[in-house]
């Protein structure tokens, strides 16, 4: 018995759950009310880490506005005004649970030219397919999301560091939620 996590956050959102598993004897089938129970138990104990999976694979709406509420909160209980936790709240999902591929080359790391018949690499993402996140681009997306300018020195002086900070703590989060479902998937022991 194998569930993955992308089964387990996608599973819900099935009318009807239409997977089956088993060696051929038995055939189990993984409901809806199993996944649910499993989130249910997840959300309880790593509420973070389990609200980034919901966004990351299932693209869950309810999740991601708690992300939002909790980050922001966060980061005015670190000094933060509260348009600024929100601006920067919105960057740090952005990069953390968001699509990172690039958006130029849709992730294939290249640029085709049809006028020129060639293919280069793409230069936005340096032909990696993943969005680079310099602190330049962190710090224009921060403005345009406060509405006013913020110049890049400023943003590397005063947001940065809190960035980077509360983007490991979520990172942290995440881990230990995957690694906690794969426990309670391991556990359903289905035989
Ligand atoms: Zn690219």
């Amino acid at each position: 018995m194998n569930i993955t996590l992308e089964r387990l956050f996608t599973t819900p959102a099935l009318k009807t759950a239409n997977w089956h598993s088993g060696g051929g004897r038995s055939v189990i089938r993984f409901e809806r009310e199993d996944a649910l129970g499993i989130i249910s138990q997840l959300e309880a104990n790593c509420p973070i880490g389990c609200y980034m999976l919901a966004v990351r694979i299932a693209n869950c709406p309810i999740s991601e506005a708690k992300l939002k509420v909790s980050i922001t909160g966060t980061l005015i209980q670190r000094g933060f005004t509260e348009d600024k936790a929100k601006a920067l709240a919105i960057v740090l999902l952005a990069e953390h649970v968001g699509t990172t591929k690039c958006p130029k080359c849709r992730g294939t790391g290249e640029r085709i030219s049809r006028r020129y018949g060639t293919i280069r690499l793409c230069n936005d993402c340096g032909g990696s397919g993943q969005m680079q996140f310099t602190t330049k681009r962190l710090a224009r997306r921060f403005a345009n999301e406060l509405g006013r300018k913020y110049p890049h020195a400023k943003f590397l002086r005063n947001c940065y560091p809190h960035y980077q900070r509360l983007g490991n703590e979520l990172l942290d989060h995440l881990s230990k939620a995957q690694s906690f479902a794969r426990t309670l998937l391991n556990e359903l022991n289905w035989e």
